[in-house]
């Protein structure tokens, strides 16, 4: 027998007090001692089924299954099954042979290998008056600190951060206090609303970051009506449990941001049920004001082998984003119609020209849209984020902490070279990526687009020290400015590809 044979003897030997190997290996480093145990026949943790017997191989039972178990295993004849003469034969044929016949049961036959994954057990909650907080009231930054450190990553948007920035703070300080005297402060959900591609994702994947607090990305548009098919409501929250690392406490004060609400606007003129649209939002109201969910760990629906952990959503932040096509003409209607009554009537036209239309948005036009009272009622921070301008979608190439040319200078710095852009070439990726109507995911197409040819020529070469896109280059009327090394600018033919693109 090998050694790592004589190892994996061991491990299956003492049973739970070893370290489990995960199949990854990553889950052997962690703790064992913060996650719950799960019991093995009904699936429930440790903190609901009370004290669980140990079996060998990492396998707990609970008090009500193992008596169960008993219960049946005692009911059956023994005796009658000792007594039939076929049994007896068999015995005596045993022992003439010399050598015993039964066989117990294997246990991790039964469990498959490496027991039960550590993805599906439960963190224990911390137990005791003294655990500390996640989040203390006083390491909760200010508003204004939250805003300075989106404002590195997040181009514009000024209005956006500093409304999500209060109603962080807000919230998490109304989390960390708990109990507010009689005076019940409201959860901060938010509703944001903006074109495709203008950031709304990325400030929250960036809040979420800065804040070391779980996060967890939804579509509405895959979501429906419990039993149909698709994903349940209550996925959403499952999903934050696993990004919380299974970590109950740590979920229950994390943020769910579900995507493209506006999909799930009440659909207009339809006979049959609408189980993806009105009911989800009527399914999501309990989930958006606080209540306890049954979701299950380390899958993504609920079925009998998996264990089910119970979530609060009470400190869960939600926050709901979407494009709401067509919301513009909505909100051009309404403003028409107030200002036709009396001497300044304006015509419908007159808003086209308004480039922030958006911002005049009121609660009333969202229920136009298709979004039922209650489920507004329930995102009271409502604020918009503008569509990108050529100007912002330049800033947003060179300016943010892990800007895309940033990243790219980066890259080209391994090989010791220098790769430049001018103002003129940055304008016309930013020029191309307007017309390109998705707003800044365009800009990292574009860019990989040209860089690819220089990413593969520039490391066949060790004489280049600086690479200049420039305008022509992008525009496809020249090429890029190719420095050598200690010397004078060359031009792009010494690069045949570069040189076949101008
Ligand atoms: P959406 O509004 O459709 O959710 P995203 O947030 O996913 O758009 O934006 C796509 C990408 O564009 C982001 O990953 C980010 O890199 C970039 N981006 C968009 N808006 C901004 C912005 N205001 N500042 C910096 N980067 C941005």
């Amino acid at each position: 027998m090998s050694d790592y044979d004589n190892r994996d003897t061991e491990v299956l030997d003492e049973g739970e007090e070893k370290k489990e190997s995960g199949a990854d290996g990553t889950s052997e480093d962690r703790n064992e001692k913060e996650y719950e145990d799960v019991c093995f026949i009904c699936r429930r943790p440790e903190s609901k089924t009370g004290k669980m017997f140990r079996l060998p191989n990492n396998i707990s039972v609970c008090n009500d299954c193992m008596h169960k178990t008993m219960d049946t295993v005692s009911q059956f004849d023994y005796q009658g099954m000792l007594d039939s003469p076929a049994f007896q034969q068999d015995l005596e044929d045993l022992s003439k042979k010399g050598m015993p016949h039964i066989r117990f049961v294997n246990i991790s036959d039964l469990q498959g290998e490496g027991g039960i994954p550590n993805k599906q057990k439960l963190k224990k909650k911390k137990s005791g008056e003294k655990a500390k907080p996640v989040l203390n009231i006083r390491d909760i930054p200010a508003p204004h600190k939250i805003k300075a450190s989106l404002d590195e990553y997040v181009v514009g948007q000024e209005h956006a951060k500093k409304v999500i920035s209060v109603a962080v703070y807000n919230h998490y300080k109304r989390v960390a206090t708990d109990t507010m005297d009689e005076i019940e402060i409201e959860k901060s959900n938010m509703l944001m609303i903006g074109p495709t591609g203008c950031g709304k994702t990325y400030l929250v994947k960036t809040l979420a970051r800065l804040l070391d607090v779980p996060l967890a990305i939804a579509d509405a548009t895959s979501l429906t009506e419990a039993g149909y098919i698709g994903d349940d409501i209550e996925s959403v929250v499952s999903k934050l449990l696993a990004a919380a690392d299974n970590d109950v406490e740590r979920a229950e004060r994390g943020i769910i941001f579900i995507d493209e609400i506006d999909k799930i606007a009440k659909k207009k003129n339809t006979t049959s049920r609408d189980v993806s649209g009105e009911s989800v939002q009527q399914g999501m109201l309990k989930l958006l004001e606080g209540a306890e969910v049954e979701v299950p760990v380390g899958a993504n629906s609920k079925n009998a082998m998996v264990p089910l952990a119970t979530i609060n959503t009470r400190n869960i932040l939600f926050i709901c984003g979407g494009a709401f096509p067509d919301l513009e003409e909505i909100i051009k209607e309404r403003l028409s119609k107030q200002s036709s009554i009396g001497f300044n009537a304006q015509l419908k036209d007159y808003f086209d020209k308004d480039k922030n239309l958006l911002s005049k948005v009121t609660v009333e036009d969202i229920r136009k849209f298709g979004m039922i009272p209650e489920f507004i009622g329930r995102l009271p921070i409502l604020y918009t984020l503008e569509g990108l301008s050529r100007e912002m979608m330049v800033k947003i190439l060179k300016e943010p902490k892990n800007a895309i040319l940033k990243q790219y200078q980066k890259l080209l710095e391994l090989d010791e070279v220098k790769l430049e852009f001018t103002d003129g070439a940055l304008e016309a990726i930013a020029e191309k990526a307007m017309k390109r109507e998705t707003g800044a995911r365009a800009l990292r197409s574009i860019i990989e687009e040209f860089m690819l040819d220089i990413m593969y020529e520039i490391p066949k070469d060790d004489n280049i020290g600086r690479v200049t896109i420039t305008k022509e280059y992008i525009e496809g009327t020249g090429g890029p400015i190719i420095d050598i090394r200690n010397s004078m600018a060359v031009s792009p033919d010494r690069l045949p590809v570069l040189a076949e693109n101008a």
